[in-house]
Protein backbone atom coordinates (compact mmCIF):
# COMPACT_ATOMS: atom_id res chain seq x y z
CA UNK A 1 0.00 0.00 0.00
CA UNK A 2 1.47 3.62 -1.18
CA UNK A 3 1.25 6.62 1.56
CA UNK A 4 -0.12 9.70 0.37
CA UNK A 5 1.23 12.06 2.77
CA UNK A 6 5.22 12.68 1.96
CA UNK A 7 7.61 12.53 4.32
CA UNK A 8 8.95 16.17 5.28
CA UNK A 9 12.42 17.73 5.00
CA UNK A 10 13.61 19.11 8.06
CA UNK A 11 16.23 21.83 7.61
CA UNK A 12 18.97 22.86 9.92
CA UNK A 13 21.62 20.79 11.28
CA UNK A 14 19.52 17.47 10.97
CA UNK A 15 18.82 18.09 7.68
CA UNK A 16 18.69 15.83 5.45
CA UNK A 17 16.49 13.04 7.39
CA UNK A 18 16.70 10.17 6.18
CA UNK A 19 13.63 9.58 3.77
CA UNK A 20 12.28 6.27 5.81
CA UNK A 21 11.61 3.15 2.71
CA UNK A 22 8.70 1.40 1.71
CA UNK A 23 8.01 -1.81 1.94
CA UNK A 24 8.66 -4.31 -1.13
CA UNK A 25 5.91 -6.92 -2.65
CA UNK A 26 6.25 -10.34 -0.71
CA UNK A 27 8.62 -12.90 -2.38
CA UNK A 28 5.54 -15.38 -2.78
CA UNK A 29 3.23 -13.20 -4.61
CA UNK A 30 0.75 -13.44 -2.40
CA UNK A 31 -2.00 -10.59 -1.28
CA UNK A 32 -1.65 -9.95 2.68
CA UNK A 33 -5.47 -9.78 3.55
CA UNK A 34 -4.60 -8.34 7.09
CA UNK A 35 -4.24 -4.51 7.62
CA UNK A 36 -7.10 -4.21 4.30
CA UNK A 37 -10.08 -2.91 4.39
CA UNK A 38 -13.03 -4.79 4.62
CA UNK A 39 -14.02 -2.69 1.31
CA UNK A 40 -10.60 -3.17 -0.35
CA UNK A 41 -11.14 -7.20 0.55
CA UNK A 42 -13.99 -7.43 -1.22
CA UNK A 43 -12.56 -5.68 -4.12
CA UNK A 44 -9.28 -7.95 -3.73
CA UNK A 45 -11.67 -11.09 -4.22
CA UNK A 46 -13.38 -9.41 -6.81
CA UNK A 47 -10.20 -8.57 -8.63
CA UNK A 48 -9.19 -12.54 -8.77
CA UNK A 49 -12.56 -13.09 -10.55
CA UNK A 50 -15.33 -13.81 -7.95
CA UNK A 51 -18.74 -12.97 -9.30
CA UNK A 52 -19.62 -9.34 -7.25
CA UNK A 53 -21.98 -11.39 -5.05
CA UNK A 54 -19.66 -13.77 -3.67
CA UNK A 55 -16.78 -11.68 -2.71
CA UNK A 56 -18.98 -9.90 -0.81
CA UNK A 57 -20.29 -12.93 1.27
CA UNK A 58 -16.57 -14.38 1.18
CA UNK A 59 -15.00 -11.00 2.13
CA UNK A 60 -17.58 -10.80 4.85
CA UNK A 61 -16.38 -14.23 5.90
CA UNK A 62 -12.84 -13.71 6.00
CA UNK A 63 -13.26 -10.92 7.62
CA UNK A 64 -14.57 -12.62 10.46
CA UNK A 65 -12.16 -15.03 10.99
CA UNK A 66 -9.23 -13.35 10.47
CA UNK A 67 -10.60 -10.50 13.00
CA UNK A 68 -12.32 -12.38 15.29
CA UNK A 69 -11.17 -15.88 15.29
CA UNK A 70 -7.50 -15.04 15.11
CA UNK A 71 -7.25 -17.77 12.04
CA UNK A 72 -4.63 -17.79 9.44
CA UNK A 73 -5.11 -20.75 7.70
CA UNK A 74 -7.76 -20.92 5.18
CA UNK A 75 -8.27 -24.51 5.72
CA UNK A 76 -9.81 -23.85 9.41
CA UNK A 77 -12.60 -21.71 7.55
CA UNK A 78 -15.63 -23.87 7.85
CA UNK A 79 -17.94 -21.87 6.51
CA UNK A 80 -16.25 -21.87 3.22
CA UNK A 81 -16.59 -24.69 0.46
CA UNK A 82 -14.05 -27.40 1.37
CA UNK A 83 -13.12 -27.22 -2.54
CA UNK A 84 -12.82 -23.48 -2.51
CA UNK A 85 -10.43 -23.01 0.03
CA UNK A 86 -7.24 -23.83 -1.89
CA UNK A 87 -8.07 -21.25 -4.08
CA UNK A 88 -8.24 -18.74 -1.86
CA UNK A 89 -4.58 -20.00 -0.24
CA UNK A 90 -3.59 -19.84 -3.88
CA UNK A 91 -3.85 -16.11 -3.66
CA UNK A 92 -3.75 -14.45 -0.39
CA UNK A 93 -1.98 -14.20 2.92
CA UNK A 94 -2.75 -13.94 6.20
CA UNK A 95 0.64 -12.90 8.48
CA UNK A 96 1.38 -12.22 11.74
CA UNK A 97 5.35 -10.66 11.26
CA UNK A 98 7.57 -13.67 12.46
CA UNK A 99 8.77 -14.23 15.95
CA UNK A 100 12.80 -14.16 16.12
CA UNK A 101 13.06 -14.22 19.51
CA UNK A 102 10.67 -13.34 22.51
CA UNK A 103 11.61 -12.67 26.34
CA UNK A 104 10.29 -11.83 29.17
CA UNK A 105 11.46 -9.62 32.18
CA UNK A 106 11.89 -10.68 36.01
CA UNK A 107 8.86 -8.24 36.30
CA UNK A 108 6.60 -9.63 33.85
CA UNK A 109 7.07 -7.24 30.55
CA UNK A 110 7.49 -9.53 27.55
CA UNK A 111 9.22 -8.15 24.35
CA UNK A 112 9.32 -9.52 20.99
CA UNK A 113 11.93 -9.13 18.30
CA UNK A 114 10.09 -9.53 15.00
CA UNK A 115 11.29 -9.73 11.45
CA UNK A 116 9.06 -8.28 8.64
CA UNK A 117 9.24 -10.53 4.90
CA UNK A 118 11.34 -8.92 3.49
CA UNK A 119 14.33 -9.33 6.45
CA UNK A 120 14.21 -6.34 8.96
CA UNK A 121 14.05 -6.29 12.56
CA UNK A 122 11.67 -4.38 15.05
CA UNK A 123 10.37 -4.56 18.68
CA UNK A 124 6.99 -4.94 20.41
CA UNK A 125 6.62 -5.09 23.97
CA UNK A 126 3.47 -6.08 26.29
CA UNK A 127 3.43 -4.17 30.09
CA UNK A 128 1.24 -6.25 32.09
CA UNK A 129 -0.58 -4.35 35.17
CA UNK A 130 -3.09 -5.59 37.99
CA UNK A 131 -6.03 -4.00 36.25
CA UNK A 132 -4.67 -3.95 32.89
CA UNK A 133 -2.06 -4.98 29.82
CA UNK A 134 -0.37 -2.37 27.43
CA UNK A 135 0.45 -3.39 24.64
CA UNK A 136 3.78 -1.53 23.28
CA UNK A 137 3.42 -1.12 18.94
CA UNK A 138 6.01 -0.31 16.45
CA UNK A 139 5.35 2.33 13.93
CA UNK A 140 8.83 1.51 12.10
CA UNK A 141 11.86 -0.29 11.83
CA UNK A 142 13.77 2.46 13.29
CA UNK A 143 13.39 6.26 13.44
CA UNK A 144 14.14 9.22 11.37
CA UNK A 145 14.25 11.71 14.11
CA UNK A 146 17.45 10.94 16.27
CA UNK A 147 16.40 12.17 19.75
CA UNK A 148 19.60 12.15 21.27
CA UNK A 149 18.48 9.78 24.83
CA UNK A 150 16.41 7.57 22.66
CA UNK A 151 18.57 4.39 21.63
CA UNK A 152 15.50 3.90 18.63
CA UNK A 153 16.94 6.81 16.86
CA UNK A 154 20.66 5.33 16.34
CA UNK A 155 19.34 2.64 13.90
CA UNK A 156 20.27 3.22 10.45
CA UNK A 157 18.38 1.38 8.67
CA UNK A 158 14.54 2.69 8.86
CA UNK A 159 11.27 1.28 6.80
CA UNK A 160 7.59 2.66 7.87
CA UNK A 161 5.21 -0.41 8.89
CA UNK A 162 3.08 -1.33 6.64
CA UNK A 163 -0.72 -2.13 8.19
CA UNK A 164 -0.33 -5.43 8.11
CA UNK A 165 2.50 -5.35 10.67
CA UNK A 166 1.00 -2.79 12.75
CA UNK A 167 -1.83 -4.45 13.34
CA UNK A 168 -0.16 -7.94 12.97
CA UNK A 169 1.40 -6.83 16.27
CA UNK A 170 -1.97 -6.37 18.21
CA UNK A 171 -2.92 -9.80 16.78
CA UNK A 172 0.39 -11.69 17.37
CA UNK A 173 -0.21 -10.21 21.28
CA UNK A 174 -3.45 -11.80 21.00
CA UNK A 175 -2.45 -15.16 19.73
CA UNK A 176 1.17 -15.36 22.82
CA UNK A 177 -1.86 -14.69 24.82
CA UNK A 178 -4.42 -16.84 23.60
CA UNK A 179 -7.07 -14.14 23.61
CA UNK A 180 -8.77 -15.30 20.46
CA UNK A 181 -11.97 -15.31 19.58
CA UNK A 182 -12.34 -11.94 20.73
CA UNK A 183 -14.21 -11.43 23.59
CA UNK A 184 -15.24 -7.87 25.02
CA UNK A 185 -14.65 -8.51 28.58
CA UNK A 186 -11.92 -10.27 30.61
CA UNK A 187 -8.93 -9.52 28.06
CA UNK A 188 -5.74 -9.41 29.21
CA UNK A 189 -4.23 -6.92 26.54
CA UNK A 190 -6.82 -3.20 27.10
CA UNK A 191 -4.32 -0.51 26.33
CA UNK A 192 -2.51 0.08 23.25
CA UNK A 193 0.34 2.74 22.90
CA UNK A 194 2.14 3.61 19.91
CA UNK A 195 5.20 3.76 21.69
CA UNK A 196 7.26 1.69 19.83
CA UNK A 197 9.81 2.53 16.99
CA UNK A 198 9.53 4.79 15.03
CA UNK A 199 7.60 8.14 14.73
CA UNK A 200 4.13 7.03 14.00
CA UNK A 201 3.23 10.58 12.66
CA UNK A 202 5.65 10.21 9.56
CA UNK A 203 3.85 6.70 8.76
CA UNK A 204 1.02 8.75 9.17
CA UNK A 205 -1.44 6.55 6.55
CA UNK A 206 -0.36 3.36 7.29
CA UNK A 207 -0.55 3.90 11.31
CA UNK A 208 -4.58 5.15 10.69
CA UNK A 209 -5.11 2.72 8.31
CA UNK A 210 -3.74 0.32 10.69
CA UNK A 211 -5.72 1.82 13.97
CA UNK A 212 -9.02 2.16 12.40
CA UNK A 213 -8.90 -2.04 12.03
CA UNK A 214 -7.83 -1.90 15.76
CA UNK A 215 -10.56 0.16 16.97
CA UNK A 216 -13.71 -1.40 14.45
CA UNK A 217 -16.26 -3.01 16.32
CA UNK A 218 -16.04 -5.96 14.38
CA UNK A 219 -12.45 -5.91 14.00
CA UNK A 220 -10.06 -6.08 17.07
CA UNK A 221 -12.77 -3.93 19.05
CA UNK A 222 -10.57 -1.59 20.94
CA UNK A 223 -11.65 1.75 22.26
CA UNK A 224 -9.97 4.85 20.90
CA UNK A 225 -9.85 5.84 24.34
CA UNK A 226 -7.58 2.82 25.29
CA UNK A 227 -5.16 3.78 22.46
CA UNK A 228 -2.61 6.41 22.90
CA UNK A 229 -0.38 7.98 19.98
CA UNK A 230 2.83 9.37 21.04
CA UNK A 231 4.71 12.00 18.84
CA UNK A 232 7.42 13.95 19.48
CA UNK A 233 5.96 17.00 17.54
CA UNK A 234 5.51 16.69 13.53
CA UNK A 235 3.32 19.47 13.90
CA UNK A 236 1.50 19.42 10.29
CA UNK A 237 0.55 15.79 11.33
CA UNK A 238 -1.24 16.34 14.76
CA UNK A 239 -4.89 17.81 13.27
CA UNK A 240 -5.05 15.17 10.99
CA UNK A 241 -4.01 12.46 13.73
CA UNK A 242 -7.35 14.20 16.14
CA UNK A 243 -9.26 14.06 13.04
CA UNK A 244 -8.74 10.76 10.88
CA UNK A 245 -7.42 8.61 14.22
CA UNK A 246 -8.49 10.07 16.96
CA UNK A 247 -6.96 8.38 19.95
CA UNK A 248 -5.55 9.88 22.78
CA UNK A 249 -2.43 12.29 21.97
CA UNK A 250 1.25 11.63 24.19
CA UNK A 251 3.65 14.66 22.97
CA UNK A 252 7.15 14.10 23.79
CA UNK A 253 7.78 17.70 25.29
CA UNK A 254 11.04 16.90 27.02
CA UNK A 255 12.04 20.48 27.53
CA UNK A 256 11.05 23.59 28.20
CA UNK A 257 13.38 25.96 26.56
CA UNK A 258 14.02 26.11 22.74
CA UNK A 259 17.88 25.51 23.74
CA UNK A 260 17.84 22.80 25.35
CA UNK A 261 15.25 20.97 23.50
CA UNK A 262 16.81 22.05 19.90
CA UNK A 263 19.54 19.27 21.81
CA UNK A 264 17.66 16.59 22.98
CA UNK A 265 14.78 16.52 20.49
CA UNK A 266 16.64 17.93 17.26
CA UNK A 267 12.67 17.79 15.39
CA UNK A 268 12.14 21.25 17.54
CA UNK A 269 14.69 23.22 15.35
CA UNK A 270 11.24 22.59 12.53
CA UNK A 271 8.34 22.59 14.61
CA UNK A 272 9.53 24.92 18.33
CA UNK A 273 8.11 24.30 21.39
CA UNK A 274 5.09 27.34 20.54
CA UNK A 275 4.00 25.99 17.47
CA UNK A 276 3.98 22.49 19.18
CA UNK A 277 2.15 23.69 22.28
CA UNK A 278 -0.46 25.91 19.86
CA UNK A 279 -1.10 22.74 17.95
CA UNK A 280 -2.03 20.79 21.66
CA UNK A 281 -4.38 23.51 22.25
CA UNK A 282 -6.04 22.91 19.21
CA UNK A 283 -6.24 19.02 18.96
CA UNK A 284 -9.72 17.83 18.30
CA UNK A 285 -11.33 15.89 21.42
CA UNK A 286 -8.63 17.23 23.82
CA UNK A 287 -10.23 18.06 26.82
CA UNK A 288 -10.64 17.78 30.36
CA UNK A 289 -12.05 14.34 30.33
CA UNK A 290 -9.53 13.59 28.21
CA UNK A 291 -5.98 15.00 28.71
CA UNK A 292 -3.19 15.20 26.16
CA UNK A 293 -0.54 13.60 28.19
CA UNK A 294 2.89 15.55 28.02
CA UNK A 295 6.29 13.34 28.07
CA UNK A 296 9.08 14.03 30.33
CA UNK A 297 12.15 12.70 30.20
CA UNK A 298 14.31 13.11 33.40
CA UNK A 299 17.81 13.86 32.50
CA UNK A 300 20.34 14.75 34.99
CA UNK A 301 21.66 18.33 34.97
CA UNK A 302 19.83 18.67 31.91
CA UNK A 303 15.95 19.35 31.92
CA UNK A 304 15.35 18.37 35.44
CA UNK A 305 15.43 21.54 37.80
CA UNK A 306 12.84 23.56 40.01
CA UNK A 307 13.23 26.02 37.11
CA UNK A 308 12.14 23.77 34.87
CA UNK A 309 9.51 22.37 36.67
CA UNK A 310 7.96 25.66 37.13
CA UNK A 311 8.26 26.83 33.41
CA UNK A 312 6.65 23.62 32.58
CA UNK A 313 3.08 24.71 35.04
CA UNK A 314 3.51 27.91 32.98
CA UNK A 315 3.50 26.87 29.40
CA UNK A 316 0.65 24.29 30.22
CA UNK A 317 -1.45 27.21 31.52
CA UNK A 318 -0.54 29.85 28.62
CA UNK A 319 -1.98 27.38 25.71
CA UNK A 320 -4.77 26.50 28.73
CA UNK A 321 -3.86 23.01 27.83
CA UNK A 322 -5.85 20.08 29.64
CA UNK A 323 -2.66 18.37 30.11
CA UNK A 324 -1.11 15.68 32.12
CA UNK A 325 2.58 15.07 32.76
CA UNK A 326 4.14 11.75 32.73
CA UNK A 327 7.44 11.56 33.93
CA UNK A 328 9.82 8.98 32.47
CA UNK A 329 13.34 7.85 34.49
CA UNK A 330 16.04 8.24 31.63
CA UNK A 331 16.38 4.88 30.71
CA UNK A 332 20.41 4.26 29.75
CA UNK A 333 21.43 2.40 26.65
CA UNK A 334 25.11 1.57 26.19
CA UNK A 335 26.90 4.88 24.84
CA UNK A 336 24.35 7.22 25.60
CA UNK A 337 25.35 10.47 26.81
CA UNK A 338 23.18 11.33 29.27
CA UNK A 339 22.08 9.76 32.86
CA UNK A 340 18.95 9.58 34.67
CA UNK A 341 17.87 12.29 37.24
CA UNK A 342 18.18 11.26 41.49
CA UNK A 343 15.08 10.26 42.88
CA UNK A 344 15.18 13.62 44.75
CA UNK A 345 15.26 15.47 42.26
CA UNK A 346 12.70 13.36 40.14
CA UNK A 347 10.26 13.83 42.95
CA UNK A 348 10.53 17.46 43.92
CA UNK A 349 10.20 18.25 39.80
CA UNK A 350 7.06 15.91 40.42
CA UNK A 351 6.30 17.78 43.54
CA UNK A 352 6.16 21.30 41.69
CA UNK A 353 4.07 20.58 38.77
CA UNK A 354 1.70 18.42 41.04
CA UNK A 355 0.78 21.40 43.91
CA UNK A 356 0.17 23.56 40.35
CA UNK A 357 -3.05 21.57 40.11
CA UNK A 358 -1.24 19.21 37.51
CA UNK A 359 -1.39 15.40 37.40
CA UNK A 360 2.38 14.15 37.32
CA UNK A 361 3.10 10.82 37.92
CA UNK A 362 6.90 9.64 38.02
CA UNK A 363 6.57 6.39 35.56
CA UNK A 364 8.05 3.11 37.06
CA UNK A 365 10.48 1.75 34.65
CA UNK A 366 9.46 -1.78 32.88
CA UNK A 367 11.81 -4.76 31.76
CA UNK A 368 14.83 -2.73 31.80
CA UNK A 369 16.69 -6.07 32.49
CA UNK A 370 15.56 -7.04 28.61
CA UNK A 371 15.81 -3.63 27.57
CA UNK A 372 12.15 -3.12 26.92
CA UNK A 373 11.35 -0.28 28.63
CA UNK A 374 10.78 3.51 26.92
CA UNK A 375 14.08 4.34 24.38
CA UNK A 376 15.91 1.34 24.72
CA UNK A 377 14.31 -0.61 21.58
CA UNK A 378 17.10 -1.59 19.08
CA UNK A 379 17.17 -4.45 17.58
CA UNK A 380 20.10 -6.93 18.32
CA UNK A 381 21.28 -7.00 14.59
CA UNK A 382 22.18 -3.05 15.05
CA UNK A 383 23.30 -3.68 18.36
CA UNK A 384 26.03 -5.68 16.97
CA UNK A 385 26.49 -3.65 14.47
CA UNK A 386 27.05 -0.44 15.97
CA UNK A 387 29.67 -2.53 17.95
CA UNK A 388 31.78 -2.81 15.27
CA UNK A 389 31.45 0.01 14.14
CA UNK A 390 34.20 2.60 16.30
CA UNK A 391 32.11 5.16 17.79
CA UNK A 392 32.97 8.94 16.42
CA UNK A 393 32.97 10.71 19.54
N1 LIG B 1 8.54 8.45 18.44
C1 LIG B 1 7.50 8.69 19.37
C2 LIG B 1 7.06 7.44 20.11
C3 LIG B 1 8.08 6.45 20.57
S1 LIG B 1 9.10 6.81 21.93
C4 LIG B 1 7.90 9.75 20.35
O1 LIG B 1 9.07 10.12 20.39
O2 LIG B 1 7.03 10.24 21.05
C5 LIG B 1 8.08 6.66 23.41
C6 LIG B 1 8.57 7.60 24.54
O3 LIG B 1 9.81 7.15 25.12
C7 LIG B 1 8.83 9.03 24.05
O4 LIG B 1 8.31 9.97 24.95
C8 LIG B 1 10.34 9.06 24.04
O5 LIG B 1 10.82 10.36 24.06
C9 LIG B 1 10.67 8.27 25.28
N2 LIG B 1 12.08 7.84 25.34
C10 LIG B 1 12.94 7.66 24.32
N3 LIG B 1 14.14 7.25 24.78
C11 LIG B 1 14.04 7.18 26.12
C12 LIG B 1 14.96 6.78 27.16
N4 LIG B 1 16.19 6.37 26.88
N5 LIG B 1 14.50 6.80 28.43
C13 LIG B 1 13.23 7.17 28.71
N6 LIG B 1 12.33 7.54 27.77
C14 LIG B 1 12.73 7.54 26.49
FE1 LIG C 1 12.26 8.55 17.22
FE2 LIG C 1 10.64 8.87 19.35
FE3 LIG C 1 13.13 7.86 19.62
FE4 LIG C 1 12.80 10.44 19.01
S1 LIG C 1 12.15 9.41 20.93
S2 LIG C 1 14.28 9.02 18.06
S3 LIG C 1 11.01 10.36 17.67
S4 LIG C 1 11.44 6.90 18.52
Amino acid sequence: MSADTNLMPIPGAVDPVPVARAAVPRADGLVELVGLPREKIRAEFEAAGLEPKQAKLRAKQVWHWIYNRGVTDFSAMSDIAKGQRPWFAERFAISRPEVVEAQVSSDGTRKWLLKTHDGHDFEMVFIPDADRGTLCVSSQVGCTLNCRFCHTGTMQLVRNLEPAEIVGQVMLARDALGEWPSQPEGRMLTNIVMMGMGEPLYNFDNVRDALKIVMDGDGLGLSRRRITLSTSGVVPMMARAGEEIGVNLAVSLHAVTKEIRDEIVPLNRKYGIEQLLEACAAYPGANNARRITFEYVMLKDKNDTDEHARELVRLIRRYRLPAKVNLIPFNPWPGASYECSDPDRIRAFSNIVFEAGISAPVRTPRGRDIDAACGQLKTAAERKRRAKVPSAA
